[in-house]
């Protein structure tokens, strides 16, 4: 193959390489994020239940305040029926220590209904508390499953940018330009192959006599159709 040619075809497949880092980086990010997310959330019902668990304990605790004040009202009334004068007096308190029983049972309910939620909601506190655990936990493994291929990559960058400077260092500035110019367009296909005697940019078939030069690999050919540098595979790399 022509040196030149050679020179292209590696250059192409190093700023693919470059080209690549990109979405291997959001790949890994979007693990720790997707990672993150479940871990919010777990922590949001979390704090959800919690929130649940102090407004029931405080409506609770509202209640057996009530239900004090009830008693001394109650006994206050007792105290009073020994001074009772009139009937109407009687019938008057008798109306005010049926409303205070009215609504001793009332509070005595609601504090049954509301210790049943603070039950019911410490029993799903412990499986919250347990998914919360797990999701922290993946995030941290997500953390360093991270650093480790943010590592190996700048790894591999480094080492691919010290190949690219090397193999520009020897191409002909002419060539570079030349490349630089359909790659602005091509992106990352600036150099592709012919199979099947089509060109791997726009799978057009190439003439006869553009084939024929590919195949000989002595020139730099171009796509008659798109413009992009044509090269021949090696037999190994044929799909
Ligand atoms: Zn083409």
């Amino acid at each position: 193959m022509n040196k030149y040619l050679k020179q292209l075809v590696q250059l192409s497949t190093i700023d693919q390489e470059i080209d690549d880092f990109g979405p291997r980086i959001e790949k890994i990010e979007r693990a720790l994020n997707g990672a993150q997310d479940a871990k919010n959330e777990a922590q949001a019902k979390m704090d959800e239940l919690a929130a649940q668990t102090k407004e029931a304990r405080l409506k609770k605790s509202q209640h057996e305040l009530h239900l004090a004040e009830l008693s001394d009202k109650i006994k206050d009334i007792a105290k009073k029926v020994g001074a009772i004068k009139s009937e109407k007096e009687q019938k008057a308190l008798q109306l005010e220590e049926e409303i205070c029983k009215e609504q001793c049972d009332f509070s005595n309910e609601e504090i049954n209904r509301l210790d049943k939620i603070i039950d019911s909601k410490n029993s799903y506190v412990e499986e919250a508390n347990a998914q919360l655990e797990e999701a922290a936990q993946k995030v941290e493994e997500a953390q360093t499953a991270i650093a480790s291929a943010m590592e190996s990559i700048d790894k591999e960058r480094a080492d691919v940018y010290a190949k690219k400077e090397q193999l520009v260092g020897e191409m002909s500035q002419k060539i570079l330009t030349f490349y630089e110019k359909i790659r602005k367009w091509a992106k990352n296909t600036a150099v592709v192959p012919v199979r099947k005697q089509a060109c791997y940019g726009c799978f057009m078939r190439v003439n006869d006599k553009t084939y024929a030069a590919v195949l000989k690999s002595e020139d730099i050919v171009t796509c008659p159709h798109c413009g992009r540098i044509l090269y021949k595979e090696a037999e190994t790399a044929q799909v």
